[in-house]
């Protein structure tokens, strides 16, 4: 299967091809026929798997396609709008509408906030085809007339699911009730819970349901594995971890904003190149501090759940959750940021003996048991080795699955660096429960 056998104009595919994509992913080469023919559709599929071109590619044929009637006077109107749940998510999907619309004659923007609302104003005087948004900025604009969003002719709810997890339903209510009744309607979310199928029975007609697994996530190419340690020796450990193992770019997660902060400004302080991103930094910051993350020149960026997702960093080498999530989801998410593209990854999770119940609940999710490992100069005390003893599980080779007596031979009975071995596909991620920490 090739992009042009999936009928898609020729200046597309040329972008697509000049940007490195031979064939399509899976949800793409379902997704764009449907699209194409105009249907809606309501797409399980998270990060990684290819979505964001799934719409983005058909939406550009669409929208370029002169059979497709767009409207014939006045001033261009925004014809395409896709609403994401984060400012990051919302600047790397305009920019891929960039890259693969780069031969087409379509306009695109991006709009969201924490940045001033003046530039924004400007731009939206000049032609936008395809509007990519938040939706509180985007409602803003709209209070302040400034944006007419009464010719959409397709709407994309990207990551539909987190969208409602932070609280935007009414913001999506306020602006589906803007958009014209006839129109296209995409929805993409990690999840289907009953939330995401009320969101869907109402927007959506006649939709085709696609899901897909998510691409190589865990499976083939994460290794994952749990290092068992105090509390408060974590931060030594990493630094020690990231020294040793001269990682770059590495991706960390700790489950509040405050402990980001802290945590960069100690790695920093030990000569370790690190920069924290969550919702408090200003958007000048967190687009610095990814920027520097990309490019090379910073070796570790310390995010929490919220501010990660939609960060699309192809090939990240290493995932370290500092803290497990309180969402045992969150998990899958965190370290699908490794072993993209078919690249290899690292997930470790620096796991002390208060988050055992975390870890057993993120092992019920994946169903399987993540290999301990414990390393040498930083065991746990008597307390997080008798908690971690009595589930841990002598990774690899040695018999998975059986419980490991509590007591010190700490490092003996637990694994200690070995390659992890029998790695389990991991399921479609189930339904969401719990409070997450933003
Ligand atoms: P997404 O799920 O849209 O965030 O995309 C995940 C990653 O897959 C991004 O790094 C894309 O650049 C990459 N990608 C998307 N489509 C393809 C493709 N057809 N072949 C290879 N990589 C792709």
């Amino acid at each position: 299967m090739t992009f042009s056998e999936l009928g898609l104009a020729e200046e597309i595919v040329r972008a697509v091809t000049e940007h490195g994509y031979a064939t399509p992913t899976p949800i793409q080469a379902q997704a764009i026929p449907v699209v194409l023919a105009g249907g809606d559709l309501m797409a399980g599929a998270q990060t990684g798997t290819g979505k964001t071109a799934g719409f983005v590619l058909p939406i550009l044929h669409r929208l370029s396609d002169k059979s497709v009637k767009g409207p014939s006077s006045g001033r261009p109107p925004v014809r395409a709008l896709i609403l994401t749940p984060t400012r990051e998510l919302a600047a790397q999907v305009e920019e891929s509408v960039q890259v693969y619309g780069k031969y087409t004659k379509l306009n695109s923007m991006v709009m969201f906030g924490g940045v001033s609302i003046n530039p924004q104003i400007q731009r939206l005087r000049s032609r936008v085809d395809i509007l990519v948004a938040t939706p509180g900025r985007l409602l803003d604009h709209v209070s302040q007339k400034t944006l007419d969003l009464s010719q959409v002719e397709i709407l994309v709810l990207d990551e539909a699911d987190r969208m409602l997890d932070m609280g935007f339903i009414r913001d999506i209510r306020k602006v589906l009730a803007l958009l014209p009744a006839k129109r296209q309607n995409l929805l993409f979310s990690a999840t289907f819970s009953d939330d995401i199928k009320a969101l869907a029975d109402k927007l959506l007609h006649q939709p085709t349901l696609i899901e897909v697994a998510r691409r190589n996530a865990t499976a083939d190419t994460v290794s994952q594995k749990i290092c068992l340690v105090d509390s408060q020796k974590k931060r030594q450990l990493l630094a020690h971890l990231i020294r040793e193992h001269n990682w770059f770019q590495v991706l960390v997660f700790t489950r509040t904003k405050h402990g980001a902060n802290r945590l960069a400004e100690q790695l920093t302080r030990e000569g370790i190149s690190a920069l924290a991103i969550h919702g408090n930094k200003s958007q000048g910051a967190r687009t610095r501090a990814l920027a520097e993350f990309k490019s090379g020149q910073l070796q570790v960026l310390v995010a929490t759940d919220i501010a990660a997702r939609g960060i699309d960093i192809s090939e990240l080498p290493h995932v370290v959750n500092f803290e497990l999530p309180n969402v045992a989801e969150d998990y899958v998410h965190r370290i699908g940021r490794t072993g993209r593209a078919g690249a290899e990854g690292q997930a470790v999770s620096l796991v002390s003996a208060d988050e055992m119940e975390h870890l057993r609940g993120i092992e019920r999710l994946i169903k399987r048991q993540l290999p301990r490992e414990i390393v040498p100069g930083f065991e746990p005390s008597d307390s997080a080795d008798a908690a971690a003893g009595r589930d841990a599980v002598p990774g690899g080779r040695e018999g998975r699955g059986q419980s490991k007596p509590a007591g010190r031979q700490s490092a003996g009975g637990v694994r200690q660096r070995q390659p992890e071995s029998g790695q389990r596909r991991m399921p479609d991620s189930g339904r969401r429960s719990g409070n997450r920490q933003r």
